[in-house]
């Protein structure tokens, strides 16, 4: 450990510089002693209009003073963290800044935006100390340093910034309290889920619908009806703080939401994707919980599959393609659907959300009358209607399916939710009659039962980092992708995928996969690999990632990381072996 240097030297240091060349500011890299915290330069940028510089802070308990309640479960800490964030992302963003060039003087932190999870920008540790990690732009005009502008912002607003966002006097204790609280009750509903034989609940009084399809904030104002859970499907599930709370739990098996266009069945199932994750108070989904394990499958043609088994779906093609084994640069709708459901299952899933907005028709639905017009042998699609109930049945997979335009899935649906004008009501008795008074006359057409899937190995040099000279080279490239090695990888269609910052730990997500877990240890299939990762994250968090200094990751579920190795268009896989 470099031994750190006061705060005055640092002053000195820097108005020291006034003038110089930009590289003069590598001199202030490593540690420093403010008063009462400490700081540490992790990274200084080589130029004004460079990614910016890299710093952390530490406060020790006592300076942070954090009320001991909020330190008391990993929920709680979460909570208090990501509220820590968002309140040191605004003061920064309104004391930060000067008119030096390129971004000179913006402190930046990389803070969760509706939703609460682990995060690397912010950590509360259980002693409630508190380690903040953010970007700030070294000021300079032109290319020359501005040291006495650089010593005000590091000596002066900085000590500010970290006075009103981090230091417990500062704080609304209130507010702060109940987003602790309000997270670990969100944790214990999530957790009810399995024993209460639930894949979901929304409570009632909950706000589904958002800004925009741009904006995750909660849509305000009269017209917005609030949840009300039908009478029939009411539970009420027992919160740590905030008590009983009641609403609408779906039970596991093949849940069907129907209703007219417009009338919210979108908006629901959105809101059981994002389930999966929790979210600050005053979102309107803090108490909207979905099995862990719940992913949202659409279609994505043009996307690239790689020997994944889509037979249960997918039989005898035109090309005569293997579909136990199944690679394509550019799946259809349909081919794409089934291997985002076999890639899900792999991964552990063991709940399926599908919206007809996004999913291939003729993937969904083969009626009575295209039956008779094209006959079995002609028609590759086993339909997912006839595998719904089997998965279900025989793997204990549940699905809520979004589908106002067939009744066929009448005859398969445990529970049947209409949405009329934003509010739930549950048809399932008037849905047995319709089926009953009017027969499909479909003829089931599975041949038999899903075989288990063959493990697949992927091929340690397919899933390579690295650019021209560079070992590593991988970033973010848009809200949606991340660039990997010479390689894209499109997560556009990833409903579940949050934001940059997950899309930051998912791309050294994979980094470490190959480090770790490729390189050294034989051949391991895509489950044991998915598991390597998950363990390490879980024994030593965020910072397994990277260098473990990285303030711009968020946490991720084995399911995206999943979803990122199989859009990899260079990955190959070293052969794949039945179970
Ligand atoms: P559907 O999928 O049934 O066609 P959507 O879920 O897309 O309908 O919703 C249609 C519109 O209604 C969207 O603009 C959505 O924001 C709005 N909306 C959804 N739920 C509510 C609600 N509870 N209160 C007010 N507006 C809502
Ligand atoms: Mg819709």
């Amino acid at each position: 450990m470099e031994e750190s240097r006061p705060r005055e030297a640092l002053m000195r240091m820097l108005e020291g510089m006034e003038g110089k060349g930009y590289g003069a500011y590598k001199a202030i890299q490593g540690p420093w002693s403010f008063p009462s915290f400490g700081l540490q330069v992790d990274h200084v940028q080589g130029d004004p209009f460079a990614a910016p510089s890299r710093l952390r802070v530490f406060l020790p308990p006592e300076v942070a003073g954090l009320p001991g309640d909020l330190l008391l479960s990993p929920s709680r800490r979460v909570g208090t963290a990501c509220f820590l964030a968002r309140r040191f992302r605004s003061v920064a963003r309104d004391l930060g800044g000067s008119d030096g060039s390129g971004r000179s003087g913006e402190i930046r932190m990389e803070a969760p935006g509706q939703e609460v999870l682990p995060i690397s920008a912010l950590r509360v540790d259980p002693d409630g100390a508190v380690e903040a990690r953010f970007t700030v732009g070294l000021p300079a005009r032109g290319r020359r340093v501005l040291g006495k502008t650089a010593a005000r912002l590091l000596g002066d607003v900085l000590p500010q910034v970290v006075a009103q966002s981090l230091v417990s006097q500062a704080l609304d204790l209130g507010a702060l309290r109940l987003h602790a609280e309000s997270n670990e009750d969100a944790d214990a509903l999530r957790d009810q889920l399995r024993d209460r034989g639930l894949l979901a609940f929304v409570s009632d009084g909950a706000s589904l619908p958002r800004q925009s399809g741009v904006d995750e904030a909660p849509m305000l104002g009269d017209q917005v009806v609030p949840f009300q859970s039908p009478p029939s499907l009411r539970v009420t599930l027992e919160a740590p703080n905030a008590g009983a709370i009641s609403g609408m739990g779906l039970p596991r098996g093949v849940i069907l939401v129907v209703g007219g266009g417009y009338h919210g069945k979108s908006t629901l199932l959105r809101a059981l994707e994002r389930g999966v994750y929790n979210h600050r108070p005053g979102d309107g989904r803090e108490r909207v919980v979905t099995d862990p394990a719940a992913v949202k499958v659409r279609a994505e043609d043009g996307r690239s599959v790689v020997g994944v088994d889509i037979s249960p779906f997918i039989g005898n093609l035109p090309g005569g393609e293997d579909t136990r084994a199944f690679s394509t640069p550019f799946a259809s709708g349909s081919t794409s659907q089934a291997a985002a459901i076999m890639e899900a299952l792999e991964a552990g899933a063991t709940t399926l959300l599908v919206d007809e907005d996004t999913a291939a028709t003729n993937f969904m639905i083969r009626d009575r009358r295209m039956q008779a017009l094209v006959p079995r042998e002609e028609e590759p699609i086993i339909p997912f209607i006839d595998r719904v109930r089997e998965l279900h049945e025989e793997h204990d997979v549940s699905s809520v399916l979004v589908l106002g335009g067939s009744g066929d899935y009448l005859d398969v649906a445990d529970t049947v939710v209409a949405m009329v004008g934003y509010r739930p009501v549950d048809v399932t008795p008037r849905a047995r009659e319709v089926a009953a008074a009017h027969p499909t006359g479909r003829i089931p057409e599975s041949p038999g039962p899903m075989a288990p899937a063959p493990r697949r190995f992927p091929r340690r040099e397919s899933l390579d980092p690295s650019r021209g000279r560079r070992a590593t080279r991988v970033r973010v490239r848009d809200a949606q992708g991340i660039q990997f090695g010479e390689e894209e990888i499109d997560l556009s269609a990833v409903d579940q995928v949050l934001s940059r910052a997950q899309l930051r730990a998912l791309s050294e997500g994979l980094i470490l996969m190959r480090r770790h877990f490729l390189d050294r240890r034989g051949r391991l299939d895509v489950t044991e690999l998915l598991d390597g990762v998950m363990e390490l994250m879980e024994t030593e968090g965020l910072d397994a990632l990277g260098r473990g200094d990285e303030g711009d990751l968020a946490a991720f579920r084995r399911l995206e990381l999943a979803a990122a190795l199989n859009r990899l268009r260079s990955l190959e896989m070293d052969g794949t072996e039945a179970h």
